[in-house]
């Protein structure tokens, strides 16, 4: 690799607006530190005692159907409810607070509790791309939800407490912080250049070439990357190539591309350490507030804490809480070991 990269260096995120430190030499120094439990992908495609297997009763009482494919229903444990609050009152100027209206839903992405993203097929992943395009604009539809964030935390390590092939949906009648930054700064950049940002960023990422190169595959329609301004050690980040605000506006062809491109990102994590990779993925789509929004550019952002081996994991700590993020090894050295993971599954199915 080119030695330019290889001396301590800070990165612009220009859609967060934000810097992160990278310290590729660091990645020499001895681990002492903890060391987490390797994990296996589920065995049992039914389990009785979980509450989002089809048939079973969860802990709010109500029965799931014997669902076939996908199936949504209202957190029964939800962050944000839809009700109408009551007024805050404040004691100080200071002490700011305001009501938070939400509706916050569950989506099992398959009845079979053994399964992944990684392990299901093309096809098996298109109703669940089709499942997130309803629920996105069923929700935005709604006069007082102002953003609709899907996300899926995926194992024990992220904070899952259900191996079951799950996402969630919390739509907001607020634009939480992250999507509120990343407006600002695409629709900064739109009057500035008159371009996308993130049109401009992937054209930029397609002229470099060979090792230096931070695109790990595309198909048709994506393309899956490791960002120049990466955080976690494996962070990708899924760009359309058609410059698109939102999944309901995805052709057929689209949807199957989403569904390939998730399919074969999933498989190379696993693949990496050969282990369940656990992430924090979600997509970022334009606000639902009735305005227009030529500013948004549809993403994913995929957020692994995975570092070296499938036990040793990234820890935000320290000078990352009080001053910035940083990163050891360089996103183009974790791009490169991305593209020479197998598409492949380390572990068939067998149903
Ligand atoms: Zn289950
Ligand atoms: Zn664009
Ligand atoms: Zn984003």
């Amino acid at each position: 690799m080119d030695a330019k990269h290889q001396s301590p260096h800070r990165r612009w995120n220009p859609l967060r607006q934000s810097w992160v430190l990278v310290s590729p030499h660091r990645t020499q120094r001895p681990w002492q530190g903890e060391v987490a439990q390797k994990m296996t992908p589920s065995a049992a495609a039914y389990d009785p005692q979980c509450y989002l297997c089809p048939g079973n009763e969860r802990a709010g009482g109500a029965t799931n159907p014997a669902y076939g494919s996908v199936f949504a229903f209202v957190n029964d444990y939800a962050a944000l409810l839809p009700e109408t609050p009551v007024p805050m009152e404040t004691e100080a100027p200071l002490l700011k607070a305001e009501p938070a209206r939400g509706l916050c839903k569950v989506l099992c992405y398959h009845p079979d509790h053994s399964l992944t993203l990684a392990r299901m097929t093309r096809e098996e992943i298109r109703p669940v791309v089709d499942a997130w395009a309803r629920e996105y604009e069923e929700l935005g539809r709604m006069d007082w939800i102002e953003y609709v964030q899907i996300f899926e935390n995926r194992g024990a390590m992220m904070g899952a407490s259900n191996p079951h092939p799950h996402g969630q949906i919390w739509s907001t009648e607020f634009l939480p912080d992250e999507a509120a930054a990343e407006t600002k700064a695409q629709r900064e950049h739109l009057a500035l250049t008159g371009c996308c940002l993130l049109c401009e960023y992937l054209a930029t990422e397609k002229a470099v070439a060979g090792a230096e190169g931070r695109i790990v595959f595309e198909n048709e329609h994506f393309v899956a990357l490791v960002p120049w301004w990466a955080v976690w050690p494996f962070e990708v980040l899924l760009l359309s190539k058609r410059h698109v605000g939102a999944m309901p506006a995805f052709t057929s062809g689209e949807r199957d591309g989403l569904a390939d491109v998730l399919k074969r990102l999933t498989t190379r994590f696993d693949n990496l350490f050969e282990t369940s990779f656990p992430y924090t993925m979600g997509f970022h789509q334009e606000p639902t507030d009735n305005k227009a929004h030529p500013e948004w550019h549809f993403h994913a952002h995929f957020y692994p804490p995975l570092l070296r081996s499938a036990t040793v994991r990234k820890f935000m700590v320290g000078f990352e809480m009080l001053g910035m993020p940083q990163r050891d090894i360089t996103p183009e050295a974790a791009a490169e070991r991305l593209r020479g993971a197998s598409e492949v599954h380390f572990w068939p199915r067998t149903t």
